[in-house]
């Protein structure tokens, strides 16, 4: 399961004072600290940890996401998706789109089934999934306002109880 977390993990996109906060552990309450992390609710941990699949950062966090967001959820080192460079591609993308990370997504996932969470997928997203991947894929858009809610982790979990090797797009 590919995971965004700008969004899914760290809400935003309403008034600031909408959020609740958490906690931080003594290793992130430093001034260098991001102060988003504190929108981040601990509770996601567990609940991606139950989830019958290996979940993969997916975000611009990239290395920070193990170094901050995985202690903060007391989940383990999880693989991170590394982004190419930007390439004469992407603007065509852009055009049409296309979300930036469709196509890193897809080759990483080399035919497996797939989840992808993010707040920015679209059905242009989907059409892409569709058409250039061959196994199954889940993609789920997030409130970013709300962040990952127990409604989107049924979801998750009703896809994941799926039969793989069909067509699931
Ligand atoms: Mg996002």
């Amino acid at each position: 399961m590919f995971l965004d977390v700008d969004g899914p993990l760290i809400p935003f996109g309403a008034e600031p004072q909408q959020y609740p906060t958490y906690a931080l552990g003594p290793d992130l309450r430093g001034a260098d600290a991001n102060p988003l992390l504190a929108r981040i609710d601990p509770q996601h941990g567990a609940k991606l940890a139950v989830l019958p699949c290996e979940v993969v950062w997916a975000t611009t966090w990239m290395d920070e996401a193990n170094e901050c967001i995985a202690p903060l959820l007391g989940l383990q080192q999880l693989a991170v998706v590394v982004w190419p460079e930007p390439s004469g591609v992407d603007d065509q993308d852009e055009r049409e789109g296309l979300h930036w990370k469709t196509r890193t997504l897809v080759d990483w996932a080399a035919g497996r089934p797939f989840i992808w969470v993010d707040d920015e997928v679209t059905d242009v997203d989907r059409a892409w999934i569709a058409a250039h991947h061959e196994g199954g894929a889940l993609v789920h858009r997030v409130d970013a306002r709300r962040g990952l809610t127990d409604g989107d982790y049924a979801a998750l979990a009703v896809w994941l109880r799926q039969p793989f090797g069909e067509n699931l797009v």
